[in-house]
């Protein structure tokens, strides 16, 4: 039976819909600064979406393109300079950064209450011990789209693929909070298709074009797909063999319209999260 496919351009919308509701609600005045340096052609595309999503849920944003040249002496002093800015509630420098720039630098550099993004060490600790304030917005918003299949996470084989700091990892943490049975795979992963074939809910996060295919998915499984890889003829595809999986899984997440949409809704949210923790008393 095919799969229901999980529409994460629908979802994204009601979340921000949700945000901008709130922020009308509470008269709150918010920002967001987003640094990006270079002028990578992906990052230019994301930096545009989440300005646009800004827009759209009544979030200023406040856009900083610095030329590849700029050095990490000179972006750190920005960062210090949104750190003490009192209309920036959110930062988020877009990555990569230059090969001449140490990111870990610029991430510790970054408030921890202002890291919408929680790369910084503070927030990825908290996310580990479970008392956390941001949760990172692609592994969030793949949480989201789990929720909304009803499908609950409690005690089923959870198999991530993939173990960065960005996505991997914290996703499988966000799993494990919700009692699942957690197993992460990597590149010296072995019988690798043997280990996804057990999972009840399966996430790609490898950054390799259809490498997930049907024989790695178990019937009705909930399969959530992060990867955005970019195909000679110019079309974006995931790490999930879409037309094969989607045959035999219960659930699934297109790309583009899955992830992707969902991991800026998550930013405005955790934007908002931001604003209210530096307004706490
Ligand atoms: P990384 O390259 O940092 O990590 C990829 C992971 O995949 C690594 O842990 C690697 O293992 C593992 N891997 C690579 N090859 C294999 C293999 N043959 N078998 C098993 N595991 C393998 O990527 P990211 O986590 O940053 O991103 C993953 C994908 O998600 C990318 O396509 C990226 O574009 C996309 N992405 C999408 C977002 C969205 O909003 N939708 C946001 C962020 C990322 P090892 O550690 O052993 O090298």
């Amino acid at each position: 039976m095919a799969a229901k496919i999980i529409d994460g351009k629908a979802i994204s919308a009601s979340v921000k819909e949700q945000v901008k509701a709130e922020i009308e609600r509470d008269g709150l005045d918010i920002g967001l600064a987003v640094v990006i340096v270079g002028d990578d052609p992906a990052s230019r595309v994301y930096v545009n979406n989440k300005k646009k999503a800004c827009e759209l849920c009544g979030i200023k944003s406040y856009e900083y393109a610095l030329p590849a040249e700029t050095s990490e002496e000179q972006l750190l002093e920005l960062v210090d300079t949104l750190n003490a800015d009192g209309k920036v509630n959110g930062i988020l420098v877009q990555l990569p950064l230059p090969e001449h720039i140490n990111e870990k630098k610029v991430i510790e550099r970054i408030s921890p209450k202002k890291d919408v993004d929680a790369f910084h060490e503070t927030n990825v600790g908290r996310i580990m011990i479970g008392n956390f304030a941001f949760l990172p917005c692609t592994p969030a918003g793949c949480m989201e789209l789990i929720h909304s299949t009803g499908v609950e996470v409690s005690g089923k084989n959870c198999v991530v693929i993939g173990r960065s700091n960005i996505v991997g990892k914290p996703m499988a943490m966000l799993l494990l909070h919700e009692n699942g049975t957690v197993t992460v795979c990597h590149s010296k992963t072995k019988n690798l298709s043997e280990v996804c074939r057990s999972a009840d809910i399966l996430v790609a996060a490898v950054g390799r074009a259809n490498f997930v295919t049907a024989d790695m998915v178990k019937d009705g499984a909930v399969v959530i797909d992060v990867g955005i890889n970019r195909l000679e003829n110019g079309k974006l595809c995931g790490d999930v063999k879409f037309d094969e999986v989607s045959e035999k899984a219960g659930f699934i997440t297109p790309v583009p319209g899955g992830v992707g949409p969902m991991t800026i809704a998550m930013l405005m949210r955790n934007t908002v999260t931001a604003w209210r923790i530096q307004h706490e008393e």
